[in-house]
């Protein structure tokens, strides 16, 4: 029986027929590993995490989670598989401006099944944010609307957990917060794949995978 949680094989993703984003990309994560992948702007990071996680398709290529093949889904069961096992963290955040901080959390569980309100304000307190499930998006830093994204990720207990650059509009103060979530989400087991293309970021993962021009070059590793 495979350890691996998340298996691709050969995944290629073509926007058009000039843009080859991804090109026989091959990947095997295991379940609790956290794998950061690196690689300058376009070299097709976001269209990995993306196909990863059943935000869009590759055009040629498979991708497994948990054993079944999710590139084999329809639009409707790819929509209910992503809910029920996958939590996103993006670079802006994605919040939606009219709701609060309690309600953007909400939201989220609404969409995988109930929402419960109780639970979406412990999940707030778990990062920090008890005195500020009233405030909209616009009333907090971009440190706590990192932290709201962060609960609203993990508010489903997914397995997966895929961030986009999460750090990329925090200073220094709130990326050692917001990291430091991400450790303990590593730390309760939380399978999580993280672009960044910053280098101390990058180092706290288990592994490091470079994408360059869609090619997945040379893996370092730091086992
Ligand atoms: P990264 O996240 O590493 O900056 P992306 O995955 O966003 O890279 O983009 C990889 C390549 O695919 C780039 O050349 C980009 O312009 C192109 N691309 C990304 N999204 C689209 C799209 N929706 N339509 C056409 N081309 C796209
Ligand atoms: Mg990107």
């Amino acid at each position: 029986m495979s350890r691996n949680l998340i298996s691709v094989k050969n995944v290629t993703k073509r926007y058009d027929d000039r843009t080859i984003a991804l090109a026989h990309i091959d990947l095997e994560i295991e379940k609790g590993e956290w794998v950061s992948v690196m690689g300058p702007s376009g070299s097709g990071k976001t269209t990995f995490l993306n196909i990863l996680g059943c935000l869009d398709r590759p055009t040629e290529g498979s991708v497994y989670i948990n054993g079944s093949e999710v590139t084999g889904l329809s639009h409707d069961s790819l929509t209910q598989f992503r809910r029920e096992n996958i939590g996103f963290v993006f670079q802006q955040f994605h919040l939606i401006q009219y709701l609060t901080a309690l309600e953007n959390v909400m939201i989220a569980q609404y969409f995988h099944s109930m929402a419960d309100e109780a639970e979406a304000e412990e999940a707030l307190e778990k990062v920090g944010l008890s005195d500020r499930l009233d405030h909209l998006p616009s009333q907090l830093s971009g440190g706590e609307q990192q932290r709201v994204c962060i609960a609203r990720a993990l508010i489903n207990q997914p397995k997966i957990i895929l961030a986009d650059e999460p750090t990329g509009n925090l200073d220094k103060e709130n990326e050692n917060i917001v990291m430091g979530h991400f450790k303990k989400m590593h730390n309760n087991g939380h399978t999580i794949v993280m672009v960044t293309h910053d280098p101390s970021i990058g180092e706290m993962a288990d592994r490091q995978v470079k994408l360059e021009h869609g090619r997945s070059t040379r893996p370092v590793t730091n086992y």
